[in-house]
């Protein structure tokens, strides 16, 4: 870009919501990945009418355009690989509306995921989508990714609470979509398309998001594990007894030391892995729930069961869990979070694999899961200045995902394709099915200037 295109901005937007200085791009350079690349400006937006003027100009003079909210995706999503804009939306942050009667929230997208659930928890409700990033995370990001979250098992992910949407496109057009209304069978809806789009299709500056109210009453349960298949194979078998809990975690013995290390809860270090297991409902129905989840977990031999007894018991077991991806950074410097799926039944037979790929790479490897969505997250721990150890971690993971996929999974759960999972694609689709996606994205970036070839090749 040329100090007379960047000079255009500062006629925009503010220039102090404009950033160019060398320190100012480096901090724009990350995201969660280790995957890293300079944009060339920083642009922050306030009104939906600067982001469509920022699209038109960068349209018209083919700039890349990398929308980031926080930046806290795990997919390589907001790295500005080719250079030209990082549009931030975090200052477009308001909620704009909460509507009770109609169990609706109408956001910006800058808005932090915990702070729409800091409004509406006093009023007795609550946004489903929950991911273990929320303190940080925004509702743009969010929608970008079609984020999930522990809660996802029983309640779903961000696609399932979104109405509506304005949005721009490429050439710097506003599309206004969907609104409050509940029930719509639009035919080509194009609002759950949006959802997951990683950037690629438009850029989101208003979302209508559905709201719950929060259950009457829940129960949450730990338990311990002399051996992760044991943990593991207990996941489908509570579900095939009938029972679907709101979150249904699983946690390593590597990674129950790490949470020990980090807040000394007295997790017990010896077990070999921990469920972390939630129902929620009406209070009368959930006594019989956790007998039956008991009688799941003895039958697969269950070391240690416990009833949290209070609030604080209830915030410190989920604070384990939310803290447990910062508390690794004792054991090595570095790690790289996968996200695979594979159908719940077929747990023991990935855990069996990490543990085995673990082993021959010698790289420790902790496994953290969604386990209830069969969502696993396996953290390889390494040191990033060791470039031997870098090559074997891209091996290790390839695995992962190879053997994933041959399970019956998926390349992402929640985390998305970005730059990340971009070179494992077309282990996951045909051919047929690729050029399907690349002609949608074409269809609405004909430029290709937004995330340009992030999930996908896509060429003009
Ligand atoms: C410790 C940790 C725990 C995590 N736990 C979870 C979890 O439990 N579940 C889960 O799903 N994810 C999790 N994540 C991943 C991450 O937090 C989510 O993907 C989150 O939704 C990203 O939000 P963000 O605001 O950081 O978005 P960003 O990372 O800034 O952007 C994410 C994507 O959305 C696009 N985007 C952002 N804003 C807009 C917009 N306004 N319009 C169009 N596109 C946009 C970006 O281009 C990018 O492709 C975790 C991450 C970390 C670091």
């Amino acid at each position: 870009m040329n100090s007379k295109q960047i000079n255009y901005f500062k006629t925009i937007v503010d220039p102090k919501n404009i950033c160019t200085t060398k320190e100012e791009l480096l901090v724009y350079e990350y995201d969660a990945t280790l995957l890293k690349g300079a944009p060339e400006v920083i642009v922050f937006p306030e009104t939906t009418g600067q982001v469509s003027l920022i699209l038109a100009y960068a349209y018209q003079e083919n700039i890349p355009v990398t929308t980031r909210g926080a930046g806290t995706n795990l997919s390589g999503g907001t790295i500005p690989d080719q250079g030209g804009i990082a549009l931030v939306l975090t200052k477009m942050n308001k909620v704009l509306e909460i509507d009770f009667e109609n169990r609706v929230v109408v956001v910006e997208p800058g808005t932090i995921n915990q702070e729409l659930q800091d409004m509406l928890t006093p009023h007795g409700y609550y946004y489903p989508p929950d991911p273990a990033s929320m303190k940080a995370c925004t509702i743009g990001g969010n929608v970008g990714e079609c984020s999930g979250g522990p809660r996802c098992l029983k309640y779903g992910v961000t696609r399932d609470y979104i109405l509506g949407m304005e949005m721009v496109l490429s050439t710097g057009e506003v599309v206004a979509i969907g609104s409050k209304q509940q029930v719509n069978p639009d035919p080509l809806d194009i609002v759950k398309f949006m959802v997951g789009s990683e950037g690629t299709l438009g850029v989101f500056t208003k979302l209508f998001l559905k709201i719950k109210k929060i259950s009457e009453a829940k129960k949450t349960m730990l338990c311990t594990f002399n051996s992760v298949k044991d943990a593991s194979r207990t996941v489908a078998n509570i579900v095939r007894e009938g029972i679907v809990p709101t979150t249904l975690e699983l946690m390593d013995n590597l990674l129950i030391n790490c949470a020990e290390d980090f807040i000394g809860l007295g997790l017990d270090r010896t077990a070999d892995a921990l469920l972390l297991i939630e129902v929620d409902g009406l209070k009368e129905e959930l006594d019989g729930q956790v007998e039956v989840i008991k009688k799941v977990c003895e039958k697969n031999n269950v070391k240690g069961f416990k009833i949290a007894q209070s609030a604080k018991e209830v915030d410190q077991l989920w604070t384990a869990r939310r803290t447990v991806i910062g508390a690794v950074a004792r054991k090595r410097p570095s790690y790289s979070m996968q996200d695979v799926t594979v159908p719940r039944n077929k747990l023991p037979d990935i855990v069996e694999e990490i543990v085995n790929i673990s082993e021959k790479y010698n790289l420790p490897i902790g496994v953290l899961a969604h386990a209830g969505d069969g969502n696993l997250h396996p953290l390889v721990l390494f040191d990033e200045r060791n470039q031997e150890e870098v090559e074997k971690v891209h091996e290790a993971e390839f695995l992962i995902c190879k053997k994933a996929l041959s399970l019956g999974g998926t390349l992402s759960g929640e985390h998305g394709i970005g730059l990340l999972k971009k070179p494992f694609l077309d282990q996951e689709f045909a051919p047929e099915v690729l050029s399907l996606k690349r002609q949608i994205m074409l269809a609405f970036d004909s430029g290709n200037i937004l995330n340009p070839d992030k999930i996908l090749e896509v060429g003009k």
